[in-house]
């Protein structure tokens, strides 16, 4: 008997652990016959409902640094009209703009990732020797997006402290060759407190997520250190937003439509303000560029590369 619940009981705890989420890293296995270099590699740290006016009034010594360091825009375009998260996201993960990708509003009901997928799905029909990862508070990128490319990391969490742990370990402890993160509490901020630049809360949230940055940021800089690697690392957002708390369905107010990218590998080229300013779908191309993923003209990306 005591043989039957000593089974029952890790049977039991067994069960309840494959549920609980961990931000330990369980590292993907190298690739047999990998012929990759794994020196250039990608980190692409998404910001959701984060406004560059507010992004430039709140304290943020690590992105400071990524902007010093490599070149930036506080005016992209990220596509009028549909101003919904799933939306943006979308254009900004497809390097296409939503009369492709086909997805609205956040119900993701139009999407058409079949035929313009994840830029993870390029990435790992180049090479699944290439380890991908993406990390997100909110699940439907995951669940929607991301999944169909099968990444080797694929995790969503219930809050941003428990993302940026997560990333941190990743990056520490594995492989990894291209992580795309998710950060959602700045745009919760917005939907509660306003999205403005004189939102005392919503510059708060600005900060804490450029404090989570800290360690994930030291961890890249440890690795081009120590393993002579270079990673280009890209921080945008899918929206802005309005003091009211929305960011609006069919909308067209610059608070709302313009927002910011940084670009930034270990020896950017021009750095500063660029002197255009790329919008939301160049983020793709610049980073299949990086890790040397040819664009095929079959794909019909709508934006360009940005040149490092
Ligand atoms: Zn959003």
């Amino acid at each position: 008997m005591q043989y039957y619940i000593c089974v029952f009981l890790i049977t039991l705890s067994l069960a309840f652990n494959a549920c609980e989420k961990s931000t330990v890293a369980e590292c993907p296995d190298a690739c047999a016959n990998d012929t990759l270099q794994h020196v250039k590699r990608v980190l692409l740290l998404g910001i959701d409902g984060c406004r560059p006016d507010a992004l430039m009034k709140a304290n943020t010594p690590n992105i400071d640094k990524l902007m010093a360091d490599g070149k930036y825009s506080l005016n992209v375009d990220r596509g009028a009209h549909d101003t919904w998260s799933g939306a943006g996201w979308s254009t900004m993960l497809t390097g296409v703009w939503p009369d492709k990708h086909g997805v609205h509003d956040n119900l993701f009901g139009g999407k058409n990732y079949g035929e313009y997928p994840h830029f993870l799905c390029r990435v790992k029909e180049k090479s699944s020797c290439f380890k991908t990862a993406s990390i997100v508070h909110y699940a439907d990128l995951n669940t929607e997006i991301a999944s169909p490319c099968n990444p080797d990391v694929i995790i969503d969490f219930d809050d941003d402290v428990q993302v940026a742990e997560a990333v941190k370990n990743y990056l520490n402890d594995c492989n990894m060759d291209v992580v795309f993160v998710n950060f959602d509490d700045v745009d919760h901020a917005g939907h509660t407190r306003g999205f403005h630049p004189d939102i005392p809360q919503y510059i708060d949230a600005i900060e804490s997520v450029d404090g989570f940055f800290g360690p994930i940021l030291q961890a890249v800089y440890d690795r081009e250190l120590n393993n002579n690697e270079d990673w280009l690392i890209v921080v945008s957002t899918d929206h802005g937003g309005k003091i009211d708390g929305t960011h609006g369905f069919h909308c067209n107010d610059p608070e709302v439509t313009r927002v910011f990218s940084i670009f930034r590998t270990k020896n950017t080229n021009n750095k500063g303000g660029m002197s255009y300013d790329p919008p939301l779908v160049d983020i793709v191309p610049t980073i299949l560029d990086h890790i040397s993923v040819p664009v095929d003209s079959l794909w019909k990306l709508d934006g360009i590369k940005v040149a490092m």
